[in-house]
């Protein structure tokens, strides 16, 4: 791999889906594109720009901000898809305007999986289309299966056709597929977006081979060999102070405090818990965490923010309950907002961590050499819970949804097992961050993004 910065690559436009979880890897993965010769346009609306800046300062002559407006929400919105849908009836027209008028326009797309519409785009413009999934190979092939196949509603969903033939209970398919149904037009968007997603030229996941290799090599045989790249983990580089500590938001404590709260205590004792940027628990979920917490005993770090939900007012946000702070004072540091999560993960008095299951979390986790305390509540979450759990074993099932929850004394006994120093989770995900740090020194994945590189066009031949 190349280190040196040049403008002479080819020029690409990096267009990320709105929202923060999607955002943070396709910036790392743009600043990997950078240092590798590529000249990059990254497409952010006015909120997102910021997020760019730190990479803007280093790579000013080869990254170019393309500031489009974002999708106004309106209350007739009830779900994700009609966010979609507006996303690319406005982008649609302006990126087609912006290509035709820009002196030197990009040779590809490389553009998020919710962004399936980009395939027509890039057939109207004559370039290939990349897909970036922000979710791992194992949860992006349970998610082309359902969407292409269209099982038929049952008690549990089977995929036969998947390496490990996984099953799941239908209330964890996601409800883009489980609410609908064919001819619906916000079903069919969803069902056109995956199928498009399959339809384009490549695509470019954040996962490694050692950690999913079987669901690596079956995207391969289903999408063409040469046509899928596993390029993560994407994370800030080893040097980037700022990059690890402000990862997708300014945190909301001052990382230095934080790290002098972590240096005081030894190795492996801290439990840190935090459900990603989306997610805020329920009374019931909240009441139940905060009293194993303080049952435990374990030290711990809680991040708990009262989430967007995607705006939703109709939704039961739990609040740590009263007295909670006093009573774990010394043992437990509550942050409320935004965490510098990869800072935290890395310290070595971090020893597991409750986590939703979010795909970046997960690797973060992973990554840092964390016994992973599963807790999944949708989306995509179930499928990592299981790999992590059932074929990787290095996580433990603590919960999962609003429904799984243990009583608080249970909960309380496996943070406490997290922490033990016998626990063979442990040994496997050391093992695993290894292999993690070695993907991208150099290995499979630093390999897989050579190989990418040079398989795009010099220039454009319209
Ligand atoms: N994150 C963070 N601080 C927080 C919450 C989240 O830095 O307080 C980051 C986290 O490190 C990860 C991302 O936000 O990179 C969350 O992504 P994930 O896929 O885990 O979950 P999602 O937000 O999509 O539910």
């Amino acid at each position: 791999m190349s280190t040196t910065t040049t403008t002479t690559g080819p020029h690409i436009l990096a267009y990320s889906y709105p929202a923060s979880s999607h955002i943070i890897p396709l910036l790392d993965l743009t600043r990997q594109l950078l240092t590798r010769g590529l000249t990059v346009t990254v497409l952010v609306t006015p909120n997102s720009l910021t997020l760019l800046q730190p990479l803007l300062s280093i790579h000013l002559s080869s990254l170019h901000p393309l500031v489009l407006p974002a999708a106004q929400p309106q209350p007739s919105w009830n779900s994700r898809i009609e966010k979609d849908r507006a996303i690319r009836d406005l982008h649609y027209p302006l990126l087609i305007n912006w290509f035709h008028s820009h002196p030197s326009p990009p040779v590809a797309i490389v553009s998020d999986f919710f962004l399936g519409w980009t395939h027509h785009l890039a057939k109207e413009l004559g370039i290939p289309r990349v897909v970036f999934s922000p979710s791992g190979a194992f949860a992006l092939s349970v998610l082309y299966s359902l969407w292409r196949d269209v099982p038929k509603i049952d008690d549990d969903i089977n995929f036969p056709k998947i390496p490990h033939s996984p099953i799941f209970p239908w209330r964890q398919i996601t409800a883009h597929y489980t609410n609908g149904k064919e001819g619906e037009p916000n079903w069919e968007f969803s069902r056109s977006c995956i199928l498009d997603d399959i339809a384009s030229w490549g695509l470019i996941f954040n996962s490694f081979a050692e950690l999913e290799r079987v669901y690596v090599d079956h995207l391969r045989t289903e999408l063409g060999h040469d046509r899928v790249w596993a390029v993560g983990p994407l994370l800030p580089l080893e040097d980037d102070v700022a990059g690890f500590n402000n990862r997708g938001g300014s945190s909301s404590v001052p990382c230095d405090q934080v790290m002098t709260w972590l240096d005081a205590r030894p190795d492996n004792s801290i439990v840190y818990v935090c459900f990603g940027s989306r997610t805020s628990l329920n009374t019931k979920q909240i009441e139940v965490l905060a009293s194993a917490l303080e049952i435990s005993g374990v030290q711990f770090i809680l991040c708990v923010r009262n989430g967007s939900d995607e705006g939703r007012v109709d939704v039961d946000r739990g609040e740590i309950p009263d007295g909670f702070e006093d009573r774990v004072e010394g043992k437990g540091f509550v942050i409320k907002g935004w965490a510098p999560q990869v800072a935290i993960l890395k310290h070595r008095a971090v020893g597991a961590f409750l986590t939703h299951c979010g795909w970046n979390s997960v690797l973060e986790g992973v990554t840092a050499g964390k016994v992973m305390l599963t807790w999944p509540m949708g989306s995509d979450q179930y499928t990592n819970a299981k790999l992590l759990v059932d074929q990787l074993g290095v996580g433990i099932r603590v919960a999962e949804d609003t429904e799984n929850i243990p009583e608080s004394i249970e909960m309380a006994r496996l943070l406490v097992e997290s922490v033990s120093v016998t626990r063979p989770e442990r040994v496997r995900v050391k093992e695993l961050s290894g292999a993690a740090l070695g993907a991208i020194k150099g290995g499979s994945s630093d390999k897989d993004l050579d190989g990418f590189v040079k398989l795009l066009p010099r220039e454009l031949n319209l």
